[in-house]
């Protein structure tokens, strides 16, 4: 069966990466959270306290971030200059910060690349926001996935807690909310639905009804 590359868009918190998995998984892809990658950017920055309105100093920056992908039995962590940092970017400092470094265009060109190159072998889920419409224009088979801001907001707060981190459900809420503005309203590739994505709201699905139907669309390409 010949390989597609399936991409996955939409709004912050709306299980965007745990349908990746599942789909990677079922289908023996490779799948690849591209929110991870900006995010392992971000924390950089607010470690090596880069300038993000400084253009030069944010390309030698770039220059001197390493990511990749390594996959184990806890799904696919991401590695910062050989530093796995798969919890550190999930907590709250990264996500207040991420929109805005992500905005940045020398980032997002840098980035892009990668994800382009990730999929060059085909055979890969990919999420995050410009997926369909800038890094694979060009994909088999699209999905625009949202759900309802609050559903959102409960699921990451509870996401949080249960890793430990201690978060308010008001804050979480509001950072969701910020981060769909930013994202929505940039210059440089804005999250949007592609013309071609089919759109699947999981307000009300659990994740095996999610996963199911997305693989009904990945037989319709077939
Ligand atoms: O997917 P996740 O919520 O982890 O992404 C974190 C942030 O990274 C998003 O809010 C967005 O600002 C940025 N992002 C992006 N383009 C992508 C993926 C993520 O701008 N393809």
């Amino acid at each position: 069966m010949n390989k597609i590359i399936i991409a996955i868009d939409g709004h912050s918190s709306c299980g965007k990466s745990t349908l990746a998995k599942a789909m990677g998984n079922a289908l023996g892809y490779a799948y690849i959270s591209t929110g991870d990658m900006y995010r392992a950017v971000t924390l950089y920055f607010i470690e090596n306290q880069v300038d993000m309105h400084d253009p030069e100093a944010v390309k030698a920056a770039l220059g001197r971030i390493k990511l990749h992908f390594v996959a184990d039995e806890n799904g696919n962590r991401i590695h910062l200059n050989g530093r796995d940092v798969s919890e550190e970017i999930r907590k709250m400092h990264v996500a207040e910060l991420v929109s805005p470094v992500a905005a940045i265009p020398e980032v997002r060109r840098e980035m892009v690349h990668q994800q382009q190159e990730i999929g060059r072998q085909k055979g890969v889920v990919m999420d995050g926001r410009d997926i369909g419409t800038v890094v694979f224009p060009q994909a088999e088979l699209k999905i625009f996935l949202t759900a309802d801001v609050n559903e959102r907001a409960r699921r990451r707060y509870e996401e949080l807690l249960a890793k430990g981190h201690p978060v308010d459900l008001e804050e979480v809420k509001k950072n969701l909310a910020e981060r769909d503005r930013i994202d929505s309203t940039r210059a440089d590739s804005p999250l949007r639905q592609a013309e071609d994505a089919v759109v699947i709201d999981n307000t009300n699905l659990n994740h095996e009804q999610q996963l199911e139907l997305a693989l009904d669309l990945v037989h319709l390409v077939f």
